[in-house]
């Protein structure tokens, strides 16, 4: 199979030191099998050997990335090198958690070929990220910042949450602030999300907890989108901010796009578009090593998308970045009578000042961004 257009490389490293409180990625919280799972892994990279994607991004997430240590983080780059036709200029991110980082790993991880670190910082205050149960300091967070520049890394991103509950707009203020004060090239600001399953969500729901309420959450949106203008960012996804085109994440922008990527590792998806297939591993460590072991590639399941949700996908993930829809695109894989219904159905948003239509796009406005997925809804009804 032939692809023309690059696809993206996941790597899921499935381990955290202490889950978090919110969390609902998968990770175990055992460290001793990074070894064994990076054997996993470079079996699995062995079966995808002929996937036929040309690649031009690597993004090892997790988990926690940075509990490798820069010799095994160099043994999957070199890996997938070796493997797959990832192009010299690739983007190679690697998550850090700032509890795990030092100056050493950081610095080898460079050298392990990586060349941009999305930072989770989360918050700027102690108490937010004890909230949290974050494993790290506002002071560790600042030093592992410091430490990757020292490193010499130009493209960092740092990660930041908000809506915590009792976090007030001027606190919210004050970590935007202060996550702009060091220049980061990206910014990625995350409204908490009370997914069932955690351990917040039972807070949640014995009553001891409870999100904001949603009035306060637009508002905080809103002040992201402000701050951060002000500061020289520019939203180019509800919850993504870059300083220059140049400088967003080149390996995200690929899953609202729907552009081809492997996912490898325990949990990670992957998304041929040729075929419409998307696939996913077993989310189990255990169940994931065993069918490498057996010579299997450990998938969990697959599906195949129909048109119409090929459509709905690419109306949800489309509307989410500030480049909206591509209306010669979305004509050319669905037909013209498909996209005369999508322009009806975006006028009435046009016309409430959420949709900017443009010759070639349909693409939310500042305040539009807000709205995405209740747009993306009402759009889809009329198709
Ligand atoms: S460090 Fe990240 S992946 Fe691990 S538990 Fe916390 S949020 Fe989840």
């Amino acid at each position: 199979m032939t692809q023309t257009e690059s696809a993206g490389l996941y790597i899921h490293i499935p381990f955290c030191r202490r889950k978090c409180l919110y969390c609902d990625f998968y990770s175990v919280e055992d460290p001793a099998r990074i070894p064994a799972f990076v054997e996993g892994l470079t079996a699995e990279m062995s079966l995808y050997r002929s996937v036929g994607f040309r690649f031009d991004t690597l993004y090892l997430g997790g988990g926690t990335p940075s509990l490798l240590t820069p010799n095994q983080a160099a043994r999957i780059t070199e890996a997938a090198h070796k493997t797959f036709d990832l192009s010299a200029d690739a983007e190679i991110t690697l998550e850090v958690n700032p509890g795990t980082a030092t100056a050493a790993t950081l610095s080898g991880y460079r050298s392990a070929g990586v060349n941009r670190l999305n930072i989770g910082v989360q918050s700027f205050r102690d108490r937010h990220l004890g909230f949290l149960g974050r494993i790290h300091s506002a002071a560790s967070a600042e030093a592992a910042i410091r430490a990757a520049r020292k490193a010499g890394f130009e493209h960092l991103g740092l990660d930041l949450i908000y809506g915590l509950p009792g976090m007030s707009p001027e606190a919210w203020k004050a970590d935007l602030n202060r996550a702009a004060d060091f220049e980061p090239a990206h910014l990625s600001c995350y409204l908490l999300t009370w997914e069932e399953g955690t351990p917040l969500h039972r807070l949640w729901q014995e009553g001891r907890r409870r999100p904001p309420p949603d009035a306060l959450c637009a508002d905080l949106f809103q002040l992201t989108g402000d701050v951060l203008a002000d500061r020289g960012y520019v939203r180019y996804e509800v919850s993504n901010f870059a300083r220059s085109p140049a400088l967003q994440s080149r390996h995200n922008r690929k899953y609202w796009s729907l552009a081809p990527y492997l996912g490898l590792g325990p949990s990670a998806h992957s998304f041929d578009p040729g075929r419409s297939v998307r696939r996913w591993n077993h989310r189990r460590l255990e169940r994931y090593l065993a069918d490498l072991s057996a010579g299997r590639p450990p998938v969990a399941d697959r599906e195949t998308l129909d048109e119409e949700q090929r459509m709905m996908e690419t109306v949800y993930l489309g509307l989410r970045t500030a480049a909206g829809i591509d209306l010669i695109d979305w004509e050319r894989r669905f037909g013209r009578a498909a996209r005369e219904r999508l322009e009806r159905a975006a006028e009435p948003m046009a016309a409430e000042g959420l949709l900017e239509p443009t010759p070639r796009r349909r693409r939310p406005t500042r305040r539009g961004m807000r709205y995405a997925d209740g747009m993306a809804a009402r759009i889809c009804d009329q198709l």
